[in-house]
């Protein structure tokens, strides 16, 4: 394509850039696969208490800057797929490095915006009662598949657009409430449309309704050094919330003192019945050990923000090594290619615990004459978040910081250049593989 082609479609595409951290396109059998810019998702899901069952319409409006065949993702099937009026055929793509999956729509598409009707049902993460029903869109990045997409169709975390969630309870007797990190508007009983900022993309996303009272809540403002008073929400069924929002407060004035302002709104924490927790934009489903770890991820992770695979060590070797304690480390002892596997890799590498802490605490020694790698760490989350990037914008921009190369250590510690450790399958306890049935009492 032109490269005035190309800028000129660029400048029509509302978050083009988006586009720049996608996989590379691939061929399977005699179809040319590509990925997408979603603009906006309107997911209007309706519960039915009578029939137990859940039905997600999804309306996406998406761009593309090239012709193919597009790529989207759901865990489940769709089960009716119509694009720009016409019905459409889906069906599971396996990447051509045998990583992953997504959902390809069976026709050719030209370069522009395209609008995808997507009818699935929403199987995970839904409990019914004779009265009311709960459901909590709850993720993970160190098993595949694991984002939005498990809940409602999704795009991949290179994705910031616009999600809007229309909720419909249908045959409830109970009222339901919202622990969210979207904007909540009653439009009339037991309807609601949630609204999230355009910058989150699909592991930002934090959904939980249950019938109300089904938790004990506790409402606080923490004071953000910048002077907003932040909305917090801490909830759960445990009786020790309190030790919760004894110790939010704490992490929040030590991550504000070090990292700077709050990157969200709010910060919402459910002190569930969970060991190790998760991370959201501004919430963390999590235990009384985890919270500060989970909560660093409001900055590393949920703020600024791994665009795939390879760029997921990243946060959890800077929050592990706050963990740690930020130790500095004046030689590099591992090697690893954690940052440089297959593009369509889409989970966190174990080894980011660490050997990637490891590697952050050498990246200490080596910035301490420029004020360190916390201070570069807090100019990154205040000026770089909610941008998905790859770990060769963080490598950039630390050189800059520092004003020189660091290609040698990003090879041995990262890019696996100069001969690897092998992949470890050691979880963090901070994230433990949780079941099904754990996950469900969660809810
Ligand atoms: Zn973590």
């Amino acid at each position: 394509m032109g490269k005035f082609l190309l800028s000129f479609l660029f400048a029509l595409i509302s978050n083009a850039g988006d586009l720049q951290k996608t996989p590379p396109a691939f061929v399977n059998g005699d179809k040319k696969f590509i990925f997408v810019d979603f603009e906006k998702a309107e997911y209007n899901i309706a519960f039915d208490i009578t029939t137990q069952k859940t039905m997600v319409h999804s309306v996406i409006r998406f761009a593309t800057i090239e012709n193919g065949f597009p790529l989207f993702d759901s865990v489940h099937a769709p089960t009716k797929s119509f694009l720009d009026g016409e019905v459409v055929q889906t069906a599971g793509v396996i990447d051509p490095t045998n990583q992953t999956a997504y959902i390809g729509i069976n026709k050719m598409v030209p370069a522009g915006t395209h609008v995808l009707e997507v009818d699935t049902p929403l199987l995970t993460g839904v409990k019914y009662d004779a009265t009311g029903v709960r459901s909590g869109f709850f993720m993970s990045d160190l098993d595949d598949r694991q984002f939005l997409e498990l809940y409602v169709p999704a795009n991949l975390e290179y994705d910031q657009f616009q999600m809007v969630f229309n909720v419909t309870v249908k045959g409830a007797v109970t009222e339901h409430e919202f622990f969210t990190n979207g904007m909540v508007k009653n439009i009339s009983n037991n309807q609601w449309q949630i609204t999230y900022p355009s910058r989150y993309v699909s592991s930002s996303i934090y959904f939980h309704m249950a019938p109300k009272g089904a938790f004990r809540v506790i409402s606080d403002r923490f004071k953000s050094v910048d002077g907003r008073s932040i909305s917090v929400t801490v909830y759960g069924i445990g009786s020790d919330l309190q030790n919760f929002q004894f110790k939010a407060k704490k992490v929040f004035d030590e991550l504000e003192m070090d990292y700077g302002p709050w990157l969200h709104n709010s910060l919402t924490i459910y002190a569930g019945p969970i060991d190790g927790g998760m991370e959201y934009c501004g919430a963390t489903i999590t235990n009384l050990w985890a919270l500060g770890h989970e909560m660093a991820h409001s900055y590393f992770a949920r703020g600024f923000m791994p665009a795939n695979g390879n760029s997921g060590w990243m946060d959890e070797a800077i929050a592990s090594w706050r963990d740690n304690g930020y130790p500095q480390q004046s030689s590099l002892t591992d090697h690893t290619d954690m940052a440089n596997q297959s593009p369509y890799l889409r989970i966190t590498d174990y080894r980011a615990y660490n050997a990637g802490a490891r590697f952050i605490a050498h990246l200490d020694y080596l910035s301490q004459a420029n004020g360190g790698l916390k201070l570069f760490l807090k100019n990154l989350a205040q000026t770089h978040s909610f941008d998905p990037a790859f770990t060769q914008d963080f490598q950039g921009l630390l050189e800059s910081f520092n004003g020189k190369s660091l290609q040698n250590e990003f090879n041995q510690g990262v890019y696996g250049y100069a001969g690897n450790d092998k992949p470890t399958k050691r979880r963090s306890p901070f994230h433990p593989k949780l079941t099904q049935k754990q996950l469900d009492n969660l809810l």
